[in-house]
């Protein structure tokens, strides 16, 4: 991609580059928030609510992220749904490493976000997949319902919208 910033390079200093560059972002970020693919995997309660938010029901589909991908290199939406145990804890930030840039996460329910009900009374559990992995987004409850998922997807690609293309790479 180093191309691509030398081209924005040359192109941020002609005149009118700068609105170039604006549409651009706009382009790129529209093109990115509309065709999120989440990775298929789940590690505990929560999940099943990202699987009923995939369903007929709810239709994650109608916001661009029903295309689940079996492997990570495909994948460029990481939703932590359930319980994180420290032993766990290394393959999941594998996963997240293992996918392609620019990557986002989604912290789904209490024990992702913060050890939930595990947190003062358990030697196993991570507290805050946040430990390991940046996450973007943070979803409470136990469990949250699928409309908290649709929810903070909607919130998710509010923040690709305001992203700018030249800094998500470099
Ligand atoms: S937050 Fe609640 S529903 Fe979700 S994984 Fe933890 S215990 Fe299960």
């Amino acid at each position: 991609m180093s191309y691509l910033k030398e081209i924005f390079t040359v192109v941020a200093d002609l005149p009118g580059g700068q609105i170039l560059q604006g549409a651009t972002d706009v382009v790129f970020n529209w093109s990115r928030r509309s065709s999120l693919w989440p990775m298929t995997f789940g590690l505990a309660c929560c999940a099943i609510e990202m699987m009923a938010a995939a369903a007929s029901r709810y239709d994650i589909d109608r916001f661009g992220a029903g295309l689940y991908r079996p492997s990570p290199r495909q994948s460029d939406l990481m939703i932590v749904a359930g319980t994180v145990t420290k032993k766990m804890a290394p393959l999941v930030k594998r996963l997240y490493e293992q996918m392609p840039e620019p990557r986002y996460v989604i912290s789904m329910g209490n024990c992702a976000n913060t050890g939930g009900i595990y947190k003062y009374d358990s030697y196993s559990v991570l507290l805050g997949v946040d430990k390991i992995v940046p996450v973007d987004v943070y979803i409470p409850g136990c469990p949250p319902r699928p409309e908290s998922l649709l929810y903070g997807l909607i919130k998710l690609q509010e923040k690709i919208d305001t992203e700018k293309f030249d800094k998500v790479f470099y």
